[in-house]
């Protein structure tokens, strides 16, 4: 099987790793997914690779980074596409890893107002139960001062049938 038939290796913009693109639509969006994200998120994938074109991309990456590694330089042509190839992955990765940034900031924000919410509720909760222990005690009070009121009524009218 030949290059041409390799898939794109990109950015996942579902997980955000360095995968085969597939072409997929996710809520409407039209998506570049990994094989593994498409399948997960149930998207709609419009170019669904046979698993051997999976595999013949990862091979061809390999292949590439092998190139490399051993210092074997590609024709000058194919060494500008590699190299215009290689500022794109990296505009990707640098977009990438903004992306990545910002969804963990927005996580944290997220988990942030979950947080003050959750404190603003047990205050509340709290100020609720004040306010019960609080009409509680006005409750005993008031029932004290009546016991004390009815007793000194008793003691004047055993006072006053004495004093008769
Ligand atoms: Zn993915």
């Amino acid at each position: 099987m030949d290059e041409q038939t390799a898939l794109l290796i990109g950015i996942c913009e579902e997980c955000f790793e360095e995968a085969p693109l597939f072409n997929a639509i996710l809520y409407g969006r039209s998506l570049q997914m990994c094989d593994k994200c498409s399948k997960l998120s149930g998207a709609l994938v419009l170019t669904r690779p046979k698993p051997e074109q999976v595999y013949n991309s990862i091979k061809h990456s390999t292949k590439d980074s092998m190139r490399r590694v051993s210092g074997i330089s590609p024709k000058a042509k194919e060494e500008e596409e590699r190299r215009q190839k290689e500022v794109t992955m990296e505009e990707m990765r640098e977009r990438a890893r903004k992306l990545k940034e910002k969804k963990e900031k927005e996580k944290n924000e997220l988990e942030e107002a979950r947080k003050k919410e959750e404190e603003i509720l047990k205050k509340k909760q709290n100020e609720v139960l004040d306010e019960k222990e609080f009409l509680d005690y006005l409750e005993k009070q008031m029932e004290d001062i009546k016991k004390q009121e009815e007793e000194m009524k008793y003691r004047e009218e055993a006072e006053n049938n004495k004093n008769k």
